[in-house]
């Protein structure tokens, strides 16, 4: 039994000792490998002390390697604390505190035959020998183990702190120092007379081959382990946290400055009321859960979404995340986009597909009575400018008139590009007669109108046909009304106008 166990430590000593060696040499890689290596070797001297104890010949001998043992516990708990510490994302803890306890064990044990105040009392028996601790042991027993349970707190904190990927290799690191520590308490407070018992040494192996594996996974090679908080806090959403009651529990940087310009005149909000806080603008909002735009008091629009956080048991709601992004800008571009969608690209007057929908809407509006006419206006003889001048003094032409026609209507009116140089200008609760005065106005303004060329100046005139929509027809008919409007001032000479049907002319 005894060649057995000096067997087992001295080979669990050299393979920690060995262990110990190999993580040294990776120190400038990781920041755990030194404290790693410190474990190792505290175990590799308690195991091989251990060892020689059990097979020193004289009784004297085996007491002095007995005591050399302890050196080996209180390596290991420096290495052990150390460990824990920058595990947990802390900053190493100062070497020279850490090293008051070896110290102080070493001329306690080295003065021990004298005081006894760390074995009251060595007797050969057992596997080795049977000893009678004394107040020094059980301070030693007692250091060492409050350490390592405050290492063991500070990674538990950390796990709970974690994301969840890091949240595995703190579980895997707790696997690990479990198997000594239980092996440890079996020897201290259950196996306590049989000295030749002791399993710590040879399971810190098993904690070093975790501990290095979760190292080495290298989920946790960064010494800083991320907290959810460190993620908010990265995040340009705003996240703010309310209590049941709608008072601030929590906001992440982006949510300070999103309030700090809500409400500049309220910079701690943590405890006070949403309500207080944010200004009627958003005050209905967290009512409900979902999302919602909200149009801030400055033109500024914001994208809200509050989710109800609840209490598994009963379902009544614990706190109420509210996740709020500043889409100004975003919407911005929105509406530049849908403007876009619905205008012509080179005199930027709405589009056909646009004068379409808006005739819908508009003659089924007209359906109760008003009348809604429209004019449909040809530039004349356009080709001959873009055959003369070149297409790029016709598209200045289109320009032109398009910006005369815009600047003429009223903010009820609408003009678009019907076709190359055709425009349609809508006029609703005008009947066809006002139509066509106003168009003749146009007509009168555009050909007085002198336009610059790098040819010299030009002067356009145009065509055009009233409609007005009759309380039977739709947009298409109207339509074809005015285009055959159009055509009969074109046939009668160009630059006027007519009313559909009716022979009225208004000619210059
Ligand atoms: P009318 O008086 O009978 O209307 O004669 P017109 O020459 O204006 O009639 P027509 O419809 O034959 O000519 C229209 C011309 O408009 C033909 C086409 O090349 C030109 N056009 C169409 N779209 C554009 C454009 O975007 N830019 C330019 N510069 N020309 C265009
Ligand atoms: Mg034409
Ligand atoms: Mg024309």
């Amino acid at each position: 039994m005894r060649l057995a166990m000096v067997v087992l430590y001295t080979g669990a000593g050299l393979i920690a000792l060995l262990y110990a060696a190999l993580t040294y040499r990776r120190r400038s890689e990781t920041p755990l490998a030194l404290p790693l290596s410190l474990v190792m070797a505290g175990s590799a001297q308690w195991a091989l002390a251990d060892a020689c104890a059990l097979a020193a010949p004289t009784p004297g001998l085996a007491v002095t390697f007995n005591y050399l043992i302890f050196l080996g516990v209180a390596t290991v708990v420096v290495g052990f604390f150390w460990h824990t510490t920058v595990s947990a994302g802390r900053r190493p803890p100062r070497l020279a505190l850490m090293l008051i306890h070896p110290v102080l064990l070493m001329a306690v044990l080295a003065t021990d035959p004298w005081h006894h105040l760390f074995y009251r009392r060595v007797e050969a028996g057992g596997l080795g020998m049977v000893v009678q601790p004394g107040p020094a042991y059980w301070a030693h027993v007692l250091y060492s183990y409050a350490m390592m349970a405050f290492g063991l707190v500070l990674v538990i904190r950390a796990l709970r702190r974690a994301v969840r990927g890091q949240r595995r290799v703190y579980l895997w690191f707790l696997v690990g120092a479990l198997a000594p520590t239980v092996g440890n308490l079996v020897t201290v407070f259950i196996d306590v007379d049989l000295q030749g018992l002791d399993l710590a040494p040879v399971l810190f192996l098993t904690s070093g081959v975790v501990w290095w594996w979760t190292d080495r996974s290298g989920v946790n090679s960064d010494p800083v382990p991320v907290t959810y908080a460190q993620v908010l806090s990265a995040l340009s959403d705003a996240v703010m946290v309310l209590d049941p009651n709608g008072r601030f529990l929590d906001v992440n940087p982006a949510a300070t400055k999103l309030l700090a310009a809500v409400n500049p005149a309220c910079d701690a909000v943590i405890g006070r009321q949403w309500r207080e806080v944010v200004g009627p603008h958003f005050t209905a909002m967290v009512a409900d859960t979902g999302q919602t735009t909200i149009h801030g008091p400055s033109g500024d629009v914001y994208d809200f979404r509050v989710v109800k956080i609840e209490a598994a048991a009963d379902g009544t709601s614990t706190c109420t995340v509210v996740v709020a992004r500043d889409i100004t800008e975003l919407e911005r571009l929105r509406a530049e986009l849908t403007d876009q969608a619905v205008r012509d690209g080179l005199t930027g007057v709405y589009n056909r597909r646009h004068l379409a929908a808006v005739l819908d809407a508009q003659a089924r509006a007209a359906a109760d009575g008003d009348p809604l006419s429209i004019v449909m206006i040809d530039v004349d003889h356009f080709k001959a400018v873009n055959d003369r001048y070149g297409h790029a003094v016709g598209d200045r032409m289109l320009v032109d008139l398009a910006r005369q026609l815009t600047g003429s209507v009223r903010e009820s009116d609408l003009v678009a590009r019907y076709g190359g140089e055709e425009f349609v200008v809508v006029l609703p609760g005008v009947p066809a007669h006002a139509a066509a005065e106003r168009a003749d106005q146009w007509r009168r303004q555009c050909a007085a109108r002198a336009i610059d060329t790098p040819h010299g100046t030009l002067n356009a005139t145009f065509s055009a046909g009233v409609a007005q929509l009759a309380a039977t027809g739709g947009p298409d008919e109207l339509l074809r009304l005015a285009d055959e409007a159009m055509y009969r001032a074109k046939r009668a000479g160009r630059n006027q106008v007519l009313v559909a049907e009716s022979a009225l002319s208004i000619s210059g």
